[in-house]
């Protein structure tokens, strides 16, 4: 019993939107299964919603280390939502210190275990706070890759040497590693995640990019998903003169399929489950190998409609096969009439798509992406080339890495997507040259990814370290 009581206890504050919820309960899935029997509990703090989605899995019962606690959403009963961007994200953000701390109070007696190590999204600047109220390690999760998080690290040097106070118009072309050592030249100032220079930096999420950036060197550690090979210089750099214990620990997809074959899970549905039948059509496409084009725009973004019609003239004229996963409430507008019924044996359009496993399969060789970063990694292992269409947040540093700085990729010209744009791109990459040089590219960084996961490689490694704070508290 006295055993017991003294178990660590891992108190874990999920971001309940779009895939971050997913990617950190990835991670604490592993921890869980790499800590020896029963030598901790995990409690883990997201939304009703959040939660319901993340562990009606299967899977979930052989994770019984893990419990998940709901926290509130902050919206005020009978509020009617106004539409503004991030609404929902405000609302949440606001009630958030107040509701993790409640609901890890009630965790803490519930389990009789009081709480031993915080790791959280890297977005809850005010987990620090917590964790030094409890005096216990605090671990930041960040689910992008080093470029992202470099640009929120610098956000206070980069406005000060511009001499930028409330965004400013004209900028672009400036090299970024002109400000940050290590950085590829080949990244834009205009690459940057708005809320660093642009965009409106006095709304509440740009004050929480903001003080993240700052909160970053002080955490015992920084965890993200990512390999160091992948973008070594940037990395050396960032540990070397700020975040010594950055662990970089994946690709999480690579580690997680380590763990459970296909299943895996992401908010809004089960990954890896295939209601559609993607994969069996696939595996009945007769063309040569490597002649599919997959298209998806991760679990929140939805192309403008011209381009959504742009994306269906241009598989039409193409005549490419297709899996394109979109969100259903658009086919019906957002579609040019009669695509569906012309394009029955040529594509399936699907509301959700187990992406992983299609981008591993080998009929696919193309892959239309809005750069998410775990679409980015997704798209590495799986080897596919990438025609990059970028929209928010750190989705422009990950295009420019996949299109200039690796050359796995085309970025759209022009910024938007056009008929003879896709056309052409699918033409170089699914049957030209180039196609071919980026699919050895992409193949060998695949094969570096699975080093670096593998028992000696440095994921690996920095993975042991995340596992030693979250088990004994020293800092790794
Ligand atoms: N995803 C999926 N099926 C879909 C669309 C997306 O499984 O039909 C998953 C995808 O594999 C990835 C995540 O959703 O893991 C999207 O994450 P990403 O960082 O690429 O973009 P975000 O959704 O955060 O914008």
């Amino acid at each position: 019993q006295q055993q017991q009581e003294r178990r660590p206890h891992v108190a874990v504050l999920a971001f309940p939107f779009s895939s971050h919820a997913a990617s950190l309960l990835t991670v604490i899935r592993h921890l869980a299964s790499a800590a020896p029997a029963s030598t901790a509990v995990f409690s883990f703090f997201s939304t009703h919603k959040s939660n319901r989605s993340l562990f009606s899995s299967s899977s979930s019962s052989a994770f019984n280390m893990i419990k998940a606690y709901d926290v509130t959403d902050g919206v005020p009963e009978g509020y009617v939502f106004h539409g503004k961007p991030q609404e929902d994200i405000g609302l949440f953000m606001r009630a958030a210190p107040e509701g993790f701390r409640k609901a890890m109070e009630a965790a803490a007696v519930d389990s009789g275990k009081r709480i031993t190590c915080v790791v959280a999204d890297a977005f809850f600047w005010f987990a620090e706070e917590i964790a030094a109220e409890l005096r216990v390690p605090w671990v930041a999760f960040w689910t992008s890759g080093p470029s992202s998080l470099a640009a929120h690290l610098y956000t206070d040097l980069l406005r000060n040497k511009l001499h930028i106070t409330d965004g400013i118009a004209g900028l672009g072309d400036e090299r970024l590693n002109d400000f940050i050592p290590g950085m590829s030249n080949k990244m834009r100032l205009k690459d940057l995640p708005e809320g660093v220079l642009f965009g409106n930096l006095e709304s509440p999420f740009s004050h929480m990019l903001l003080r993240m950036g700052r909160s970053f060197p002080r955490a015992t550690a920084v965890a993200l998903n990512s390999f160091e090979e992948l973008d070594l210089s940037l990395t050396q750099h960032l540990k070397s003169h700020h975040i010594p214990t950055l662990l970089s620990i994946g690709p999480l997809n690579l580690l997680h399929l380590q763990l459970h074959g296909t299943h895996n899970l992401v908010a809004g549905a089960p990954r890896g489950s295939d209601e559609y039948g993607c994969l069996p059509w696939l595996d009945n496409q007769k063309p040569a190998p490597a002649s599919v084009a997959y298209i998806s725009f991760g679990s929140v973004t939805v192309p403008p409609r011209s381009e959504l019609v742009a994306i269906a003239e241009a598989l039409e004229a193409s005549g490419v096969p297709f899996i394109w996963s979109l969100k259903e409430e658009v086919w019906d507008h957002g579609l040019p009439d009669g695509f569906l019924g012309r394009t029955r044996e040529q594509g399936m359009l699907v509301p959700w798509a187990p992406q992983v496993d299609i981008l591993s399969h080998g009929a696919v060789g193309a892959f239309v992406t809005h750069c998410g970063w775990s679409s980015l990694l997704e798209g590495i292992a799986g080897g596919v080339p990438m025609i990059c269409r970028p929209f928010f947040g750190d989705q422009r540093l990950n295009g420019r890495m996949i299109g200039d700085v690796l050359g796995i990729g085309l970025t759209v010209e022009g910024g938007a997507i056009t008929k003879e744009g896709l056309v052409r791109s699918l033409g170089m990459i699914l049957n030209g040259d180039e196609g071919k040089r980026m699919r050895e590219i992409v193949r060998h960084l695949r094969l570096q990814a699975g080093k670096a996961l593998s028992p000696t490689g440095s994921s690996t490694g920095n993975f042991n370290k995340l596992l030693q704070v979250i088990t004994t508290g020293a800092p790794p």
